[in-house]
């Protein structure tokens, strides 16, 4: 695979603003595209039989000098992990922008791609444009494990290779298991004293077994298929303090395992986050109640055979086949309502995600999400985010700007500081709407003002009524500074932002221009 520099991708320019100004990394920046040229509009091209790679049908492999002669618009060639791409008939359907394609052009974009769409499926997106493979140097090729030293691997002891040099050596997790007449215990050691039920995702699908655990931007993974059946319920123990994990499986049939079982493909790794694929699971939409005129509550139920908790701050992605294309979105959980009396903690058992999506007259991803009946099945990924809950640690005051379904975010955030974050004196959602038709959990918002009085909340609107007698406008400087008041000099604070990309980043302008700092600013992002 070519070698390029991440100095060669850098983000759009927008992005590196907000993101520069709120600490964010990644994001994404969408450009206006022309009439016609959506993302339903470029699966309807990939289905209509034209010859987009433009080599009648041929695949062929591509050598690095190659490669870099389809550098121009007009003739523009991207290799992603190692496939080569004719990306011109794409150009004007690219939500980032011509200008984005073509820092890769004639070059491996895998990186740019990661950086900024790593959830897209370009494989599906972009299968009718695909030249071929790119030609391999010869390399030396590492000898084959043996069976043994598989064995090995999966009696808990880890491969020494391909972690993270020697000092992560000492971090890696390692794992046993043992079993009784019904039973199959898994035991992972992290090594890692603040373990907590939200830094573990297990999943059994058949009999296939995938345990992630997450130590702060890396994550460890075990992957097996297991060499017996096991029930689809099983339970997940976690001993905080110690860092320890146990994953409980029962045996269908009582019969002694010789093995845990194979090793699957990415089984025993340590890496990056970032670097690891999405792992998705089916779950069963179970209701969908309506929020305001065009905005929905849809829960979803993960199966039986998954321990899954969405972190506060974090966003999930959904898939969908929609005209034969996978296409995925990316949606922050939400609670199923605002607790106002915070003993009500059971209705977020984990087994449910909630999610508040607001349906698009023209949106493909929200109109097919519309369509899903009582029943239906979607897919639902892994946790991404980089929310941190230390970010609120000793927080004295909070500030939320959210404009639409920007509020979400929010929702998780301020129910989190309200129960657990003991110094905070104040918390205050700034809510910015089109109209008080579009205000999400108004009511809500308004008891909670009520019964907690550490709680405010403003909405600005940008298209009131007459008869409307609160703030209008959109965000700016002088707004956002007669709102925003500390409830002491030199208090702890964080401002969380979140909305439309412009609003986003005008909102960072605005704190910038009031003299926040970095540190005091969240910005939620893709
Ligand atoms: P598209 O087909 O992409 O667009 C069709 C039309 O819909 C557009 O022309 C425009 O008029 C309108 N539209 C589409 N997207 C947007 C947009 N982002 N802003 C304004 N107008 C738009 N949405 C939720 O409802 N709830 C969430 O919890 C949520 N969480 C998100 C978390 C992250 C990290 C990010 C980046 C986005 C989140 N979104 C959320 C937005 C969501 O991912 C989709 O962009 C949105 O549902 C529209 O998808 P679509 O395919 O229906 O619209
Ligand atoms: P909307 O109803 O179109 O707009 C909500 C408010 O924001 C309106 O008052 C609107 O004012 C204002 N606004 C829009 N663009 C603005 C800009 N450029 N500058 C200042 N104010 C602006 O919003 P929506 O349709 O719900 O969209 C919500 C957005 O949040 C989506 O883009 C979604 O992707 C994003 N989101 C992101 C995350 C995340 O974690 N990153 C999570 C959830 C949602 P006007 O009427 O004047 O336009």
């Amino acid at each position: 695979m070519l070698n390029v520099p991440p100095p060669a991708f850098p983000a759009p320019r927008s992005q590196q603003r907000a993101a520069a100004a709120a600490g964010v990394a990644g994001g994404r920046s969408k450009v206006p595209l022309k009439p016609g040229r959506s993302l339903m509009d470029w699966i309807r091209l990939t289905k209509s039989g034209k010859d987009l790679a433009g080599l009648k049908g041929r695949l062929i492999e591509v050598t690095e000098d190659e490669l870099a002669k389809h550098n121009k618009k007009e003739d523009c060639w991207i290799c992603i992990r190692g496939l080569v791409y004719n990306v011109t008939p794409y150009m004007e359907y690219h939500p980032g922008g011509e200008d984005e394609l073509m820092k890769a052009a004639g070059m491996d974009g895998t990186d740019l791609f990661d950086q900024v769409h790593r959830w897209v499926n370009y494989e599906s997106m972009l299968k009718e444009c695909l030249v071929g493979r790119i030609a391999l140097k010869p390399i030396a090729v590492p000898k084959e494990t043996s069976i043994s030293e598989k064995k090995k691997q999966l009696n808990g002891m880890l491969p020494e290779k391909k972690l993270l040099g020697a000092s992560a050596k000492d971090l890696t997790p390692s794992y046993d298991w043992f079993q009784t007449d019904g039973l199959i215990t898994i035991v992972l050691y992290t090594k890692q004293k603040d373990m907590n039920t939200e830094l573990v995702i297990a999943d059994c699908q058949d009999k296939r077994l995938r345990g992630e655990i997450i130590m702060n931007d890396h994550s460890y993974v075990l992957e097996v298929d297991l060499d017996h059946a096991v029930e689809e319920d099983f339970v997940v123990n976690i001993a905080e303090k110690i860092g320890k994990v146990e994953i409980i499986l029962k045996k269908k049939d009582n019969i002694h395992w010789k093995m845990l079982g194979q090793p699957l493909e990415s089984h025993n790794t340590f890496i990056k986050c970032k670097n690891r694929g999405l792992f998705y699971r089916k779950c069963k939409l179970v209701s969908k109640t309506e929020v305001t005129h065009d905005t929905k509550l849809f829960r979803f139920l993960l199966p039986k055979s998954t321990h899954l908790q969405v972190p506060t701050g974090q966003h999930v992605y959904l898939k969908q086949i929609i005209a034969g294309t996978e296409v995925v979105k990316p949606y922050t959980p939400v609670l199923p309502f605002l607790p106002l009396d915070f003993q009500e903690t059971s209705c977020h058992d984990g087994a449910n995600i909630y999610l508040m999506i607001k349906i698009y007259s023209c949106g493909l991803f929200t109109q097919a999400l519309d369509h899903l009946r009582i029943g239906d099945y979607i897919s639902i990924s892994n946790p991404e985010g980089n929310f941190k809950k230390s970010q609120v640690q000793a927080l004295e005051d909070l500030f939320l700007l959210a404009a639409g379904t920007g509020f979400t975010p929010m929702v998780k955030v301020l129910n989190f500081v309200l129960t657990e974050v003991s110094s905070l004196r104040t918390a205050k959602l700034i809510f910015f709407n089109k109209t008080e038709d579009d205000i999400l959990w108004r009511n809500q918002l308004e008891q909670l003002a009520l019964r907690d009085e550490r709680f405010e909340v403003q909405f600005v609107l940008s298209e009131p009524t007459k008869d409307w007698v609160g703030k209008q406008g959109r965000i700016s400087s002088s707004l956002l500074s007669g709102f925003m008041k500390r409830s002491r000099k030199d208090s702890k604070v964080l401002i969380c932002i979140c909305g439309p990309t412009a609003f986003t980043e005008q909102g960072v302008q605005c704190l910038k221009d009031l003299g926040y700092s970095q540190e005091e600013m969240h910005a939620f992002t893709a």
